[in-house]
């Protein structure tokens, strides 16, 4: 009998939780352990979330023979690394995916090939199905997530969902007693943000049907209860007629709550109608700067600027839809002058709108992001070796913001800290996170 392990990697060491850890499911692992279980019936198929096992679980639970998928993202490659050694070991057949991977993947496969047998560019459900019949290239791309054509997600044949319930719960107390989970309702962004690296593999977006996507919600709310569902989508509101489709495919059966994420350019009175009709309670907003010429470096829309942020939490709040307001320091041309803007922007943004959470961090040029494609230049114009497979993203941090700000690292910082502490739940990306870090519930 085959089996397929498909496993999202702990956090490599020293990159610590948030108030959004283990509150959410990995929707794609699902949806690939989803379409490999209704092609091949027998296999044995399941998942390991690394926000649960640490990684000697992890390798203690591999099966000899078995075919291990690993999602990586830049905070968990090297742990993905250890996994993936300890699967060779044991002749595993190792398959490589996720946004990391998908990034860099003649890098990762011109120093691992040893230990990696295949790696996914892309959507995995089709090709980890035809490495287990018997595909045998090492660099295999698939940029279309075919989402209409494969089955829906079932979250209960794989995974638990009420640790993840009981999470979201403890780590947002005061949102009282919500039973959340986690959606898509397309992938893909029309932007491209400096730091972004979420779009390169897609090239495109890509939406679900409607009907489909209310199938899934209507079986979440009949069968668990789910009563707050976060789209994890890129921006819902970048395509109108999407979003308009959406909310007209709703049943009148259901009504839960949903969290979305928005630009602050995706903001007007008719998407601001649609959200509403959406039954939209929260709105992710990425404010990133309150400095204007900085807000501009970021190519997040053509007026992008903290004054279109400010007006669109004021619409969102004018109907009493809630924000996370979500910052970047560290653009190009950073100063001690505009972090002191952008603070007084999210003092302002906190002092009449009231958030509980936040996100900031110093800017990471992750792997596939314009800001790395730059940051890549400018060393390689100095003769100085940058093609590797390992970047840490704090290493990266630190040399983006030697190269381009005119702060340093310790200045971003105390800034990400202080915008941090306006908020009660805090979601931050950085190694070794301080006491700050998390939420006031000691998360
Ligand atoms: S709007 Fe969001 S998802 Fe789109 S490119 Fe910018 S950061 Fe990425």
């Amino acid at each position: 009998m085959v089996t397929v392990q498909l496993i999202q990697p702990p956090r490599s060491q020293g990159y610590g939780d948030n108030s959004r850890s283990a509150c959410y499911v990995p929707l794609g692992l699902v949806s690939i352990a989803t379409y490999v279980q209704s092609q091949l019936p027998n296999a044995r198929v399941e998942i390991l979330d690394g926000e649960f096992f640490d990684v000697n679980d992890i390798i203690d639970r591999l099966k000899p023979g078995s075919f291990v998928g690993l999602d990586t993202k830049a905070p968990n490659y090297e742990s993905a690394l250890l996994i993936a050694r300890a699967a060779k070991d044991i002749s595993c057949r190792v398959i490589l995916g996720g946004v990391y991977a998908s990034a860099i993947p003649e890098r990762i496969l011109s120093y691992r090939s040893a230990i990696v047998d295949h790696l996914v560019v892309g959507y995995g459900e089709i090709p980890v199905v035809e490495i287990i019949n018997g595909r045998t290239d090492p660099l295999i791309r698939n940029g279309s997530p075919a989402f209409n054509d494969i089955p829906l997600p079932k979250r209960d044949l794989f995974l638990d969902l009420e640790p993840y319930i009981e999470n979201f719960q403890r780590q947002h107390k005061t949102w009282g007693n919500l039973r959340a989970t986690n959606t898509f309702t397309h992938v893909g962004c029309k932007y491209r943000c400096l730091f972004c690296e979420r779009t390169k593999p897609t090239k495109g977006v890509y939406f679900v049907n409607p009907p489909r996507f209310w199938e899934e919600v209507t079986s979440l709310v009949q069968t668990h209860g789910i009563d707050y569902v976060v789209d994890f989508s890129d921006t819902l509101t970048q395509n109108t007629d999407f979003l308009r489709d959406l909310v007209e495919a709703k049943p009148a059966i259901i009504n839960p709550q949903f969290h979305v994420f928005s630009t602050a350019d995706g903001i007007n009175s008719a998407t601001i109608e649609l959200l509403q009709r959406l039954n939209v309670k929260h709105v992710f907003v990425g404010v990133e700067s309150g400095d204007e010429t900085l807000a501009r470096t970021i190519h997040k829309g053509r007026d992008f600027s903290p004054k279109m942020t400010f007006d669109a939490i004021a619409q969102l709040a004018a109907v009493d839809i809630k924000v996370t307001p979500s910052f970047v320091l560290g653009l190009p041309g950073e100063s001690k002058e505009t972090l002191q803007r952008t603070y007084d922007h999210a003092r302002k943004i906190y002092d009449i709108f009231n958030f509980e959470e936040i996100f900031c961090a110093g800017l990471i040029p992750f792997p596939g992001s314009p800001a790395f494609r730059r940051l890549e230049q400018r060393v390689e114009a100095r003769g100085q070796l940058f093609y590797r497979d390992i970047y840490d993203p704090e290493q990266l941090r630190e040399l983006w913001i030697s190269e381009f700000c005119n702060v340093d690292s310790k200045e971003i910082m105390e800034f990400t800290d202080k915008l941090l502490g306006l908020g009660k739940y805090r979601i931050t990306i950085r190694k070794e996170t301080t006491a700050g870090v998390g939420s006031d519930d000691g998360v």
